[in-house]
């Protein structure tokens, strides 16, 4: 078998035309989405993160500003630039680019953002929503990997999942919107006994490990729909995923490249959660 390639740039971009309506919506109504993006330091993968986010506002057409702060800034200073943004009428989203500085404490920061304005779903509030179901803004990686799988109509209820990695921006909860829609969900982590024997009942597998290609052939079984959500700089400077796409492409029935598979997703759903975060904000809903 060789595998379908979900394209990612390909349905993000499809998805970004939905999201784009919404917004073309609210603007006819005056209300303009905005976001807010705050980096620290000079972490050039970051800087490359920060300026697809912006691009991508651009393209929607919303208003989108960075903050781009010195790495010695004091923990007071940034958490005094999120309460102005937190009052801000143009801002319904901040997002904070990961990870900050080892002076700053990372929690406190992420506390300090106004939940209606969270748009990476990381606050405490949000977290806490997504676990009961009643989800606010999902964190963008793993609501671009569903938004994937939906529009490829890969079937998720009664399907086993299995999520390698437990952050708590990506594999915990990747693993709860899989739970929602009603997978049978195993999250692995580096403490798996017997990783194969785990990932060879996925008919859903979902890799976010940082580990280089580290998921073979033998992981996999046949068929299985396979969404590779890592993103490595080799030491070639060659981009690699946390798949081993050649190996794994002839025994899944879908996988996603990398790249061109769940990043472009991710920045989709963030203009998405933008826009829905101003949709809230204005008390407009979608179909008004
Ligand atoms: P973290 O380092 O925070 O988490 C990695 C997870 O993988 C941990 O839970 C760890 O387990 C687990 N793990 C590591 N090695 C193994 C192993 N051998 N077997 C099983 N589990 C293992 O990474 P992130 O979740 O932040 O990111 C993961 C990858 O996804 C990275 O490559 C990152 O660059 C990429 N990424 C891509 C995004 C995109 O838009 N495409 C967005 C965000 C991240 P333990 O907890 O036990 O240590």
């Amino acid at each position: 078998m060789t595998a379908t390639i979900i394209d990612g740039k390909k349905i993000s971009e499809i998805v970004r035309e939905e999201w784009k309506e919404r917004a073309d919506k609210l603007k006819a109504k005056g209300v303009l989405p905005g976001l807010a993006v705050i980096i620290v330091g000079d972490n050039p993968a970051s800087k490359l993160y920060v300026n697809n986010k912006i691009k991508a506002c651009h393209d929607v057409g919303l208003h989108s500003e960075v903050h781009d702060l010195p790495e010695d800034i004091s923990e007071k200073m940034l958490l005094k630039l999120i309460d102005e943004l937190n009052q801000a009428k143009k801002i319904n989203g901040i997002l904070v680019q990961l990870p900050l500085p080892k002076h700053i404490d990372e929690n406190k920061v992420l506390e300090a953002i106004k939940q209606d304005k969270d748009v990476d779903g990381f606050h405490l509030y949000n977290v806490g929503a997504l676990m009961t179901g009643n989800t606010v803004f999902p964190p963008c990686t793993p609501f671009g990997v569903m938004r994937m799988l939906s529009y490829c109509d890969v079937p998720i209820a009664g399907q086993n999942a299995v999520v390698v990695g437990r952050s708590n921006i990506v594999g915990k909860p990747m693993a709860m919107l899989l739970l929602q829609e009603d997978a049978t969900v195993t999250i692995c982590t580096s403490k798996t006994k017997d990783l194969i024997s785990h990932t060879k009942q996925a008919d859903i597998l979902v890799v976010a490990t940082g580990r280089p290609e580290m998921v073979k052939a033998e992981h996999v079984k046949e068929g299985a729909v396979v969404i590779d959500v890592g993103i490595n700089r080799l030491e070639s400077g060659k981009l690699a995923g946390d798949v081993d796409f050649d190996e794994v492409k002839e025994v899944a029935s879908m996988i996603t490249p990398v790249p061109g598979g769940v990043g472009p997703m991710t920045i989709t759903m963030l203009v998405a959660n933008t826009v829905m975060a101003a949709e809230r904000d204005s008390g407009n809903s979608p179909s008004d």
